[in-house]
């Protein structure tokens, strides 16, 4: 304990003048200089933190490859993802040794129905590169000062995701699903101006064009007593997906495919709205109602599929992670061995199929065959179960399959 007066040894403060004074062996120190202190370890720490977030690149083939072992399908845009996630990061490397040429970013749009696998593929790319990444939804997302979400969250959220390390977070992938869901109701801006899309566009703008954003660690509103944390998201990697439901019509337009006899028999327009789909370009994103600034940043377009029934069976087994594999171990952890036939695997896609619930509703599907065999396993008596297509049709007409629509 110090013998001098009791003040603080690095400002200087006296014990009345300072809310806390902490004694050391030799001098005290006050609760003002702990936290300045305590900032300028963080700052140092942070130094550090940016030569340890040095990413691992993998190069284009191995990204697919990695790709390949978790999302079925999808070949053509798994190519263009690889190819752009490559280069961005390449692009932070090149930049980082400040040469001449200046790498302009590429972010990404995925355009695919709901449930292709989109949030997916994101998400494989962000564990593959061991970066952080924040999943968001773009229609929970507002301008300030309106119910919901401010822009800034997404960054707070990815913050999140890295530990709240800013340099981790700097790197990082956000993916921004839904974004369809903000675009003018109309694509000439004369017409109708739908301002609130609008607005959230304009925020969005700002953080995919990379600019350093005062993020409220914690998320929430901004509001002025609270400590921000600069983010810069120069070197972000933005996903951004959407199903742009009617978008068909407009490539159609564009392609003039009407003159050309473009038929319309519901059979015929459905398979040509799917071919139609794979022309995507910018274009036909701007005249959706993407404002073209939003779509100057998202220079690659790339379009999913709808899965397909021999996708969609593949998804049960095949993939790391496969949801049949998933519950097996659920299973194993009781002491029982779960089995499927093949026709009851059929089935459980048949039936996904027959009620549109998509690779989503696979897991419903899982979920409601195997709800009342997981409520009994502690006290199950054999030790395996084995589930054929019989066991399937009983369970889902048990429950009424056609209320899983709804909740998937
Ligand atoms: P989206 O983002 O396109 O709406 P998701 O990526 O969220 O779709 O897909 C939902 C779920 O469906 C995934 O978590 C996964 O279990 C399954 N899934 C969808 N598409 C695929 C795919 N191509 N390969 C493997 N699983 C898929």
């Amino acid at each position: 304990m110090p013998k001098e007066v009791s003040e603080c040894g690095f400002c200087g403060k006296s014990k009345a003048d300072s809310r806390l004074l902490v004694a050391g062996k030799t001098a005290y120190i006050c609760d003002k200089c702990i936290i300045q202190a305590n900032g300028i370890v963080q700052d140092e720490f942070s130094v550090d933190e940016s030569k340890v977030t040095e990413i691992d690149l993998k190069t284009p083939s191995q990204i697919k490859e990695f790709l390949d072992q978790f999302v079925i399908g999808h070949h053509e845009t798994k190519v263009v993802l690889a190819v752009a996630v490559y280069n961005h990061y390449k692009r932070i490397r090149y930049t980082s040794k400040k040469s001449g040429i200046e790498l302009q970013k590429s972010n990404i749009l995925l355009v695919g129905p709901t449930g292709t696998g989109k949030t997916l593929l994101a998400q494989t790319v962000a564990k593959l590169l061991n970066v952080p990444i924040a999943i968001v939804d773009a229609t929970v997302l507002t301008e300030a000062g309106y119910v919901g979400e401010d822009v800034e969250s997404i960054l707070s959220r990815l913050l999140q995701a890295a530990d709240y390390k800013v340099a981790k977070a700097q790197r990082g992938i956000v993916f921004i699903d839904e974004i369809d869901k903000i675009a003018r109701k109309s694509g000439n801006p004369s017409i109708t101006r739908d301002v609130s899309g609008e607005g959230v566009q304009q925020a969005l703008l700002k953080l995919l064009e990379g600019s350093t954003i005062n993020v409220p660690p914690k998320g929430g509103r901004k509001h002025p007593e609270q400590r921000f944390v600069e983010v810069d998201t120069t070197n972000i990697l933005f996903i951004t997906g959407g199903a742009f439901d009617g978008i068909d019509r407009i490539i159609e337009k564009r392609l003039n495919l009407k003159s050309i006899g473009y038929k319309s028999s519901s059979t015929h327009a459905q398979i040509e709205k799917n071919e139609l789909l794979q022309y995507v370009v910018p274009k036909d994103i701007r005249d959706y109602g993407l404002i073209p600034e939003i779509v100057g940043r998202l220079p690659l377009v790339a379009y999913l599929k709808p899965l397909d029934r021999i996708q969609l069976r593949e998804i049960l087994t095949v993939p790391k992670n496969a949801l049949v594999e998933q519950y097996k171990v659920i299973f194993s952890l009781d002491g029982v061995a779960l089995k499927f036939t093949d026709e009851a695997l059929d089935t459980m896609v048949d039936k996904t199929i027959e009620y549109d619930l998509g690779a989503r509703g696979l897991r419903s599907i899982c979920e409601t065959v195997l709800t009342s065999a997981m409520y009994h396993l502690p006290e199950f008596e054999k030790d395996s179960l084995l589930v054929d297509k019989e066991y399937v049709l009983r369970k889902l007409a048990k429950a009424e399959i056609s209320k899983l629509k709804a909740v998937s």
